[in-house]
């Protein structure tokens, strides 16, 4: 099958970081001059939004109470994470007693200026009060918490966090219903991107239900909009991965018997309605096929003269220069204009620990928080060049990359919007509108109930929270605020590669010892390499049988056939027999007292060598399909 232009984006999904950051080095669109005003500009913004005392936004309020790097803040997301998902009550008693008695609340009562932060620590504070942490620690939890069930009872306690929890992240959503959104997004006067918090559909059912989630949402936010048009109106985001259950690369057939056709009914609505209807960009292994439902859907002609269709581009990922040349591409082949909204990207340590746990040959994204604000600039400007066939949409609570894209767009003269979280950015956006007079503001706005929301408010906890993050740092008032809006560019330029203490997947242990490596199917280049090695072994006549002391004992084999496809014969297996089982325990008995002094030095080399020829029978069958077939692209390394 010949290759899409969305997979020969692929071709750099691992490429070497100090490459990839040559590349955008090269690329970087800020004179020295510029540089240095951008950085003024940013600071002046911080100075302005750690000033506007009870204008920051929930999220704000609550990381300067609850920073993470206190029991109490950790002890919060710990609970808000796992409280609703613990199936039994036992082992909610224990988390509660566990997280909520090991904190000093009252440390925190009238600290912080917002009302919902001090009812909360309140709340906290009474919990703490009715379990007492000293006294659990010291006797048995089960006995204790029994105890004090006696005197109020264990679903009082458990309520009692529950609901603390509970208004916690009632606190991050606009509304619980898509028509309570509607109506406080009217009275705030906020222009809204909605996002119904569907995650990942598991089941058939889950698609179906999110589906109709997203219609009646749709349906309700354009009768709302009244055909203001997607660049004024209110929009819609979705998640593809609400949409299927098997929204994966290696699952072509589902993503378009399943995943399409409610994608494209949604997009139907939308276009009906004119709303920018915005696709949330998610995992990196799904990215291809989100450009390639995307693709088709751009060229629907059913979809009319709409403009409103919306693409996220994440801006840590080594694809994201291409991606956006090809979308770019894709409006003006097409006619039809795209609006991008470019992040810096969600869940970058999830990115890194499966690429670890893969054994993949690279990471997907940048492993250096400059490096990703330095390909937001180069990526922004890339954007901006390429309206009006994209339509530039920035998503960021970070000073600096905001005063950058606004002096690349101004210097342009390019029309662009600017996107916040529901909840934070209040302050230096107000001090933007201060700045540069009024800028078109969008407020991604989750909706929901307080079992979906969790999982959000967990995210956006951890991604602020961290300290590498620019929320962190403007926080944090011991910093200057020109340490908070360093120039990204400079950091690049003095350590051009990839971080220092993350090393490459395959060198994660150390010299000593290989990581294992992984496959990534994700890819079309990996898959078609694996189907021709494939279809090379398919023509050999596999044999497979017991093996005792070092030898293939023949016995009467049958065909083993692929699970997959009952037609498929893969090869031939005799059993072994009563008598086979009892010879080879005879002498695995016998070996073992050597195997044992062996000790662990001396049978790891063994095992790796094991490991290694495993590999090397892989990629044997690899290079005999490649022999068949020439064409074939070669293995990612
Ligand atoms: C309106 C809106 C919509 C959004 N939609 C999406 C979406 O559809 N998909 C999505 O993935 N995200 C989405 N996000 C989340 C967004 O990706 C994060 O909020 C954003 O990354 C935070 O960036 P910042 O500029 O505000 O903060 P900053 O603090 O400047 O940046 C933090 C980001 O830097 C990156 N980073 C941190 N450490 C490292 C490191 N060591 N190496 C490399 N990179 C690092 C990460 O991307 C991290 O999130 C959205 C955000 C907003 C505001």
């Amino acid at each position: 099958m010949p290759r899409s232009p969305w997979d020969m984006i692929d071709d750099v999904k691992y490429q070497d970081e100090a490459k990839a950051i040559a590349g955008l080095l090269a690329r970087q669109p800020l004179s020295l001059v510029d540089r240095r005003s951008v950085v003024k500009e940013a600071a002046a913004l911080v100075v302005s939004a750690r000033g506007a005392a009870g204008r920051q936004g929930v999220v704000e309020d609550f990381l300067k109470q609850f920073s993470l790097g206190t029991r109490e803040g950790l002890a919060l997301m710990c609970l808000a994470e796992a409280l609703l998902r613990t199936p039994d009550p036992e082992t909610r008693d224990r988390l509660i007693a566990e997280k909520i008695g090991s904190a000093d609340w009252a440390a925190h009562i009238g600290r912080s200026d917002s009302l919902f932060v001090n009812a909360s620590t309140w709340g906290l504070l009474l919990t703490g009060k009715l379990i007492d942490a000293d006294e659990a620690a010291k006797k048995d939890l089960g006995g204790y918490i029994k105890r004090i069930a006696t005197r109020i009872g264990e679903p009082v306690i458990r309520q009692a966090v529950g609901a603390a929890v509970k208004m916690m992240g009632e606190q991050f959503v606009l509304g619980r219903t898509i028509e309570a959104a509607l109506a406080r997004a009217a009275r705030e006067d906020t222009l809204c991107s909605f996002d119904m918090l569907g995650e990942g559909a598991r089941t058939e059912a889950d698609a179906e239900r999110y589906e109709r989630i997203y219609a009646d949402a749709i349906e309700a936010v354009g009768k709302a909009a009244g055909g203001a048009g997607p660049e004024r109106g209110h929009g819609v985001s979705v998640k593809l991965s609400a949409l299927c259950p098997r929204y994966e690369a290696v699952q072509p057939d589902r993503i378009w018997d399943e995943l399409y056709p409610r994608m494209k009914r949604l997009a139907l609505i939308a276009a009906r309605h004119d709303l920018n209807f915005a696709i949330d960009a998610e995992e990196a292994d799904r990215l291809i096929p989100s450009l390639e439902l995307i693709d088709r859907l751009v060229r629907e002609p059913e979809l009319g003269e709409w403009t409103g269709l919306g693409v996220v581009v994440q801006a840590y990922q080594k694809r994201a220069p291409q991606v956006i040349a090809a979308l770019a591409r894709l409006a003006r082949e097409s006619g039809r204009r795209i609006m991008v909204r470019l992040v810096k990207g969600a869940y970058w340590d999830s990115e890194i620990k499966r690429a670890q746990v893969a054994g993949l040959p690279d990471y997907p994204v940048y492993t250096t928080k400059a490096a990703t604000d330095l390909s937001y600039i180069v990526c922004a400007k890339a954007l901006i060049d390429a309206a009006p066939a994209l339509y530039p949409q920035f998503a960021s609570h970070n000073a600096h990359t905001v005063a950058a894209v606004r002096r690349m767009a101004g210097e342009a003269g390019v029309q662009i919007e600017h996107q916040r979280l529901h909840g934070m950015g209040e302050a230096l956006y107000a001090g933007v509108t201060e700045h540069y007079g009024p800028v078109t503001l969008r407020a991604y706005a989750p909706v929901g109930g307080h079992e979906e929301l969790l999982p959000y408010l967990v995210r956006r906890l951890l991604e602020n929270g961290a300290n590498t993050g620019f929320v962190h740092a403007l926080l944090d008032e011991t910093i200057p605020a020109v340490d908070v809006v360093r120039d990204p560019i400079a950091i690049v330029e003095a350590h051009p590669r990839a971080h220092a203490r993350i090393p490459l997947p395959r060198a994660l242990y150390g010299p000593a010892r290989l990581n294992s490596v992984g496959r990534d199917y994700a890819m079309e280049s990996a898959r078609a390499v694996s189907a021709k090695a494939l279809e090379a072994v398919r023509g050999e006549t596999l044999r497979a049988g017991p093996i005792i002391g070092g030898k293939l004992i023949a016995r009467a084999a049958v065909a083993v056939t692929n699970p997959a496809d009952r037609a498929v014969v893969v090869g031939q297996v005799g059993s072994a027999t009563v008598a086979d089982v009892a010879s080879a325990a005879k002498l695995a008995r016998k070996a073992q007292p050597r195997w044992n002094a062996l000790t662990g030095t001396g049978r790891a080399p063994v095992l790796r060598a094991m490991a290694d020829a495993f590999r090397a029978s892989l990629a044997a069958a690899i290079k005999r399909g490649e022999e068949k077939d020439p064409s074939a692209p070669s293995t990612p390394t």
